[in-house]
């Protein structure tokens, strides 16, 4: 019970086996395939009776921002915005091929410059950005998740909670690891985040990271039971607790693989922690 919401990340063929078949989970979230992977990974996905979604772009398109995570839909450039729309769209059409429970995008995201635009302008952008999500998401009979992080004004449980009211059909994803990062930059409560996002939140992105230095060496660092809060870590059973009567997946969110220098554990570890910590949760 429970454990059909545990998948995990998948961006090329070469991770598939490491990140679900080893894992025995049955959902993965897909992005940025190269374009000739996705006929061995539609067979894959059936052969396995895996649950998806998707994280825009499922495949690459070759006239977008690198890394394709860029998303510019609460920039005020409207020409930036538009293209992040095309991107989405994309990815939403070829959701439809699939079985997708839900597509994943970014909203709000890092800014690239502040510089003259008013909050009250940029509220208003990104309002009407959730306004194109929400019709492209009906358009294409898909559910949404928003993924916000980053140094951004729009980042708080006030302005999304906004979003949420306006735009019912919108979920957020909660990602551990870079809220994290977040909430030390910016003096938040993570806990207190996630508390008051809850009943929006539709899925959880999770890995971890304990300072802003360890993300710069090593990214999405894979949740292990040897993680201690104290040392700047996420406390993951928390945000579980907390999240998961509410979240239709929880996704590990790395490759499969732990860093040599921080110990080289067997990221295998943390997902069968987290199996367990699902048994006392469902
Ligand atoms: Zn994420």
């Amino acid at each position: 019970m429970g454990m059909d919401k545990l998948g995990f990340h998948c961006h090329s063929m070469r991770h598939f086996k490491g990140a679900i078949l080893d894992t025995g989970l049955k959902r993965g979230e897909f992005y940025n395939f190269p374009a000739q992977e996705i006929p061995l990974l539609k067979k894959e996905i059936s052969r396995h009776n895996i649950s998806v979604s998707i994280h825009a772009p499922l495949v690459r398109p070759d006239w977008y921002y690198d890394p394709p995570t860029f998303t510019y839909l609460c920039d005020a450039d409207r020409g930036k915005r538009e293209l992040s729309l095309r991107m989405i769209e994309l990815a939403l059409n070829q959701a439809s091929d699939f079985n997708t429970d839900y597509v994943v995008v970014h909203y709000p995201h890092p800014l690239d410059d502040l510089d003259g635009v008013e909050y009250a302008d940029l509220r208003k952008i990104a309002l009407d950005s959730a306004y194109q999500l929400s019709k492209l998401g009906d358009k294409y009979k898909q559910e949404i998740h928003i993924e916000g992080y980053g140094p951004n004004p729009l980042l708080s449980v006030d302005f999304l909670k906004e979003v949420f009211s306006e735009f019912p059909k919108l979920k957020y994803c909660f990602d551990t690891g870079h809220l994290n990062i977040d909430s030390k930059e910016r003096e938040f409560d993570l806990y207190g985040f996630a508390e008051g996002l809850a009943q929006h939140v539709g899925s959880i992105h999770l890995w971890n990271v304990s300072s802003v230095l360890d993300f710069e060496s090593y990214r999405h660092i894979p949740v292990h039971p040897s993680q201690k809060p104290e040392d700047g870590w996420v406390d993951v059973p928390r945000i579980l607790k907390t999240l998961w009567g509410h979240v239709k997946s929880v996704i590990f969110e790395n490759i499969p693989q732990y860093p040599q220098e921080l110990g080289g554990h067997d990221y295998k570890e943390g997902v069968q922690w987290v199996k367990q910590l699902a048994t006392t949760l469902s």
